[in-house]
């Protein structure tokens, strides 16, 4: 079976670190290591939309963002198929035979989907299309044959409810689609990033985020910024690094040879963290040491950006591309769900001849 990989992000800003070390990263690494047969990156603008009806302004200039973001972390158009979702209408139509093999209540026990009604203050008057996005992530899953979705945490209810999905589908239908596995990153602080205030994820809708294309300046304000331990008063007071987003960006983040440079008086991050606990430093001099370790991370995205700023309509050129290759892998499941669903009418000639015969004996 071949080795697919579909991934994606929203377009309702400009992608963060979150976005990096929960999937990004990933993706450019699983890319580069040449044992996928395809690779499919999707800027999910239809999903963006489900809770954006009335700002499909933002949705659209966010578009040219997240694009930016993935060229300059290092995916290539000539190894992943970079698109839009909207521009493949078969997602649609997947989604909607979908949406027969799936209950409300089903919908409703989906924990991610929960925790952002609630965080959007949606309460009963959720938009449909918003209840259902896990589905439509399904179709969008399946409609590449994706075997592999490298994604954060959050994202585990929706690939659980696609396999559901394709279990039912394949049970009543006949086997036809591929059930998916989610890729988690290893490192469990990239699992879900913390905002730099501290909330439990750096989500664009929190604005908390520290961006792939903040320049180096915002950068080091927002690290000085950020939420640590508040218990931490003085620099002689024990301090905690469980919890303390400072330290999971540096789980995230740091390697051993930042220390030698930045910081030689630690060798690696367990001594910095002892010393943390056992009080005595600041947390001044350990956000100075995590803004340096960040920007070693983001210079090279960042100037990758600024070359890729310089010639917009060739990433609209690769994400036009892009669609239309995509959207020729969609059509081709497509056809194979409808035939197994036997809405294949004027392509199915035993139905015809066999309907023809019937009527012919009938009225002999
Ligand atoms: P929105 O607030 O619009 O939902 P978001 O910041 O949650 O935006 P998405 O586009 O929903 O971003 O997520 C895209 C991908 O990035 C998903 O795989 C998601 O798991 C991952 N991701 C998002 N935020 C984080 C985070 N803080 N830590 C790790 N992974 C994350
Ligand atoms: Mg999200």
């Amino acid at each position: 079976m071949s080795k697919i990989i579909l991934s994606g992000d929203r377009p309702t800003g400009r992608l963060h670190v979150g976005h990096y070390v929960g999937s990004l990263k990933r993706r450019v690494e699983l890319q580069n290591s040449g044992i996928y047969d395809k690779i499919f990156i999707m800027i999910a603008d239809a999903q963006a939309l489900t809770d954006n009806a009335e700002q499909p302004e933002k949705v659209r200039q966010n578009i040219i963002e997240v694009a930016l973001d993935y060229l300059s972390c290092g995916l290539d158009p000539e190894k992943s198929t970079l698109l839009i979702q909207s521009q493949i209408p078969e997602l649609c139509e997947l989604s909607f035979y979908y949406m027969n093999l799936v209950t409300v209540s089903r919908l409703q026990r989906n924990p991610t989907v929960k925790s952002e009604i609630q965080m959007r203050n949606f309460e009963a008057s959720i938009p449909v299309g918003f209840f259902t996005y896990p589905i439509s992530q399904a179709a969008d899953i399946t409609a590449f044959q994706a075997t592999t979705v490298p994604v954060g945490e959050d994202q585990l209810p929706m690939i659980e409810q696609t396999k559901e999905i394709v279990r039912k589908f394949n049970s009543v239908y006949g086997d036809t689609l591929v059930e998916p596995d989610a890729l988690l990153p290893d490192n469990k602080a990239c699992l879900r990033l913390p905002g730099i205030d501290g909330k439990s994820k750096m989500s664009k809708s929190l604005n908390n985020c520290i961006y792939l294309s903040d320049t180096e300046e915002e950068v080091r304000r927002k690290v000085m910024s950020m939420f640590t331990d508040p218990n931490h008063l003085q620099v002689s007071d024990p301090g905690q690094v469980e919890g303390n987003p400072v330290f999971i960006y540096l789980d995230a983040f740091c390697k051993d040879e930042f220390f030698a440079e930045y910081l030689p008086e630690y060798t690696n991050l367990e001594e910095l963290k002892a010393h943390y606990t056992r009080g005595g430093l600041g947390d001044v001099k350990v956000k100075k040491f995590l803004n340096n370790v960040l920007q070693e991370e983001l210079s090279g995205v960042r100037s990758k950006r600024k070359e890729w700023e310089k010639d917009i309509p060739a990433v609209y050129e690769i994400l036009h591309k892009g669609s239309l290759k995509a959207r020729e892998a969609a059509v081709k499941t497509l056809d194979s769900v409808k035939n197994s669903m036997k809405i294949n009418y004027f392509d199915d000639h035993a139905l015809i001849t066999g309907q023809s015969e019937k009527y012919a004996q009938e009225n002999v």
